[in-house]
């Protein structure tokens, strides 16, 4: 596994309430669609950014980012 492979990140679009925490956060990671919906923008990350989307699911009001790795 590279350095640039450290987790994968998903986010549920229909639960997120659109707060746009994980996109203060994590900004590399996390955007908002056009809809005001969670959109995310790496789906792998690096260690760093692992570290930023764990912060951001911690932080998401509707629960809805998973990180696995
Ligand atoms: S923190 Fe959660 S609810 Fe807020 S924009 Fe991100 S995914 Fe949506």
């Amino acid at each position: 596994m590279s350095d640039n492979d450290a987790a994968a990140v998903t986010a549920d679009a229909d639960a997120c309430v659109g707060s746009g925490n994980c996109v203060i956060v994590a900004p590399a990671v996390f955007g908002l669609d056009d809809d005001g919906a969670v959109a995310v923008l790496r789906d792998r990350v690096s260690a760093a950014e692992r570290a930023a989307a764990v912060a951001a699911a911690a932080g998401c009001p509707a629960a809805a980012i998973i990180v696995e790795g």
